[in-house]
């Protein structure tokens, strides 16, 4: 009888969140202590009055920078200043008033689909759940926590960036490259009273500080103590200095010679 072939089932379970010990917990929370007092104002960087006007930027913001969204949005927030003006509005007007931004058409499809439908789902308000956050168009779990953070105040999730990403990697808070796992890595290591905060922090370290290119890794106490990049960048540059010196004096030396064999 032939064998029946065995299949191996996939296996459905998601990997298992890391558990974090108590002194890693202590850790995390003396960064976090000492980022606040670096960046004590550290806020949202998108320009918004209202939950509607933050989606909307945030939609604008991927892969974009917030400054480059917030020259665009005034004119788009002037033409259409509320949520019912914009899914009245035609979507080709949008796209003009947008186009500066990449994937400008998408994103004002985006924004036209997701305006329509907190009209017609919502009564008019952008949802305060995360749940009904990702069913508007454009809108993922990143974009969805930036608006509940900070439109609503609510720590449902953490914002994960290419900074908040590189950042939790270099200051040993994840191994995982993937934001989903980033995340989950994040919510189990902070009290969810900060994990909004939390974003804003590391987003400002990385943009002053830990560059993503050329951190200045030697210049910030923080670092120094906390990153075990900032001992490599420092034993490169030492290791620079002393080469860049012994050069100097083989040269000095090479000179001396020299004069002397023409004297
Ligand atoms: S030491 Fe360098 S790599 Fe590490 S967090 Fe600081 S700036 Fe970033």
């Amino acid at each position: 009888m032939p064998k029946k072939k065995t299949t191996k089932k996939k296996s459905s379970r998601k990997a298992p969140v890391r558990t974090y010990t108590s002194s890693e917990k202590r850790r995390a929370k003396t960064i976090y202590n000492e980022l606040l007092k670096l960046y004590p104002d550290a806020h949202c960087a998108l320009i918004h009055k209202n939950p509607w006007e933050l989606l909307v930027a945030t939609i604008l913001s991927a892969q974009c920078t917030d400054a480059l969204v917030n020259k665009v949005t005034p004119d788009l927030f002037n033409a259409y200043p509320t949520v019912q003006a914009t899914a009245k509005a035609d979507l080709e007007d949008i796209r003009q008033l947008v186009n500066k931004v990449n994937f400008w058409q998408n994103k004002a499809k985006s924004i036209h689909n997701a305006a329509k439908m907190i009209v017609a789902d919502f009564n008019n308000e952008v949802p305060k759940t995360m749940e009904d956050l990702i069913k508007l168009p454009g809108v993922a779990r990143k974009t969805a926590n930036v608006v509940l953070g900070n439109a609503f105040n609510i720590n449902t999730g953490v914002v994960v960036d290419t900074h908040i990403a590189r950042l939790s990697q270099r200051y040993n808070f994840t191994k995982h490259k993937d934001p989903k796992k980033i995340e989950q890595d994040l919510m189990a290591l902070f009290p969810q009273n900060t994990w909004t905060m939390l974003a804003h922090l590391l987003i400002y370290h990385g943009r002053q500080v830990c560059k993503s290119r050329h951190g200045l890794c030697d210049q910030s106490p923080l670092c120094k103590k906390y990153c075990s990049n900032a001992k490599i960048v420092a034993a490169e540059r030492a290791n620079k200095t002393k080469k860049k010196a012994s050069k100097k004096k083989a040269a000095k030396k090479k000179a001396t010679k020299k004069k002397s064999k023409a004297k």
